[in-house]
């Protein structure tokens, strides 16, 4: 597939069946899988023969679609996850462990911002946030000798900032470590952070990629550029052998190429036990298919109604990298010239209370903890996904009490327009 357009391969990639082998991809619903001899096995948990024997660690259904996702995103080899949580949870543990360091962008999920803030610094995984505007200089200063990734969102959520890949790229490799991407919100299919740098990109496919709210998931892909053994010391479990795993040494015996999602199946997958369930992924499946149609609709709804946003009074500020005025323009302009995704963000005048009465008033926008999916659905963060966080932590973050975070979804846009502008009125 890698010859074909990206339209194709949404398409038609990761799976290609034999003379009458199935048309869709089949769900193989086995937990095990049956072999003649225990030497054949025997290969397999050695990882000298690659195949299937238990679904905790893989699934032949999971691997089609992680493949598709991977020649999506232009990368070398792919896992999905339970969770777009366990993606990012297994992309920075695959390579950070206990007394290392992670310096992470301070503009990302709530649930990730948790992840890495409390949970891994429980498990003496330190972190240093930076803004996703910091200078080179101040993300430099960012890094510790322990430092073993850098991570960062292509379009954050709920912020809506613009991740600068290429900046973030050079300063990671500066320093000797991987930059990993969370690309959630605008998918491959309007950008490919392996192509501005980036060594590691995660997915929540709970989100565009299934994208009509039906399964959770998670996809971790790896460009296969990151060379491990240049950076031994850094990448231990890496570099040496697992004595885990038979004295396998990944880096060596996968290259830079499979290495990272090798061990993060061997190892994480084996003990963590995050895996997708063949159904879902099939389901994840059905939602690519029609990724690349989806995704322009989703950006031209996003477009029209934070364009309609800038021209009420009610509204204090929008939020859209697609509108020139917006801090992100130019950011968005090289990274997403496509558009980015379905995702505007709203300050009300009138803060909370303003937020509460217009998100009561609205018709077609469900409230919903989602976003991303087909049906226009909205949210107030302070409220519900980032209630965790302080106003300080919301203030960093670039999240206002009063901002509504709107999904728009496939309808068409002048409904949209429509709901939005009764509800406003409503205030
Ligand atoms: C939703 C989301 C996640 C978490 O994904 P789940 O599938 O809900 O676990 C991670 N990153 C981003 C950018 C998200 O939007």
């Amino acid at each position: 597939m890698s010859d074909y357009r990206l339209n194709t391969k949404c398409v038609q990639g990761g799976y290609t069946p034999g003379n009458g082998e199935p048309r869709q991809i089949p769900i193989v619903q086995s937990t095990t899988f049956k072999y003649n001899t225990s030497e054949d096995m025997g290969k397999l948990f050695d990882l000298e023969a690659s195949g299937y024997f238990y679904t905790r660690l893989q699934n032949p259904t999971n691997d089609y679609v992680a493949a598709k996702i991977a020649e999506l995103e232009g990368g070398t080899a792919a896992m999905l996850t339970s969770s777009g949580q366990a993606a990012n949870f297994f992309a920075l543990f695959n390579i950070c462990e206990n007394g290392d360091h992670i310096v992470a962008s301070s503009s990302i999920y709530g649930g990730t911002f948790n992840l890495i803030d409390v949970t891994m610094r429980k498990m003496g995984i330190d972190v240093t946030f930076v803004s996703p505007d910091a200078t080179e200089e101040e993300l430099n200063a960012a890094f510790q000798d322990n430092t073993k990734a850098m991570f960062g969102e292509t379009i954050a959520n709920p912020a809506l900032t613009v991740l600068d890949i290429e900046l973030f790229a050079k300063v990671a490799h500066a320093h000797g470590v991987p930059l990993i991407v969370d690309n959630t919100f605008p998918t491959p299919v309007h950008c490919r952070p392996i192509e501005w740098g980036a060594d590691i990109v995660t997915h929540s496919t709970t989100k565009y990629m299934d994208g009509h709210g039906a399964a959770v998931g998670g996809a971790i892909v790896d460009s296969g550029n990151f060379d491990w053994m240049a950076h031994a010391d850094k990448f231990p479990g890496l570099c040496t052998p697992d004595e885990s795993y038979h004295g396998i040494t990944y880096a060596k015996k996968f290259g830079k190429e499979g290495a990272f999602i090798t061990k993060a199946t061997a190892q994480l997958m084996r003990d963590f036990g995050s895996i997708q369930s063949p159904q879902n992924a099939f389901y994840l499946n059905l939602g690519l298919e029609s990724l690349h149609v989806r995704m322009a609709r989703h950006a031209e709804n996003g477009q029209a109604v934070a364009e309609f946003l800038t021209t009420c009074p009610q509204v204090e500020k929008v939020t859209y990298s697609g509108l020139p005025t917006d801090k992100y323009y130019a950011r968005a302009q090289k990274y997403l010239p496509n558009g980015g995704c379905g995702v505007v963000s709203f300050e009300l005048k009138g803060g909370r209370a303003a937020a509460e009465k217009f998100m009561k008033n609205l018709k077609l926008a469900a409230i919903e903890t989602h976003v991303a999916d087909a049906r226009t659905c909205c949210l107030n963060p302070a409220t519900s996904t980032h209630r965790q966080m302080s106003d300080e932590q919301l203030a960093a973050a670039g999240i206002p009490a009063g901002l509504i975070r709107l999904s728009c979804g496939l309808e068409d846009a002048q409904d949209l327009i429509d709901d939005v502008k009764q509800a406003l009125a409503a205030i």
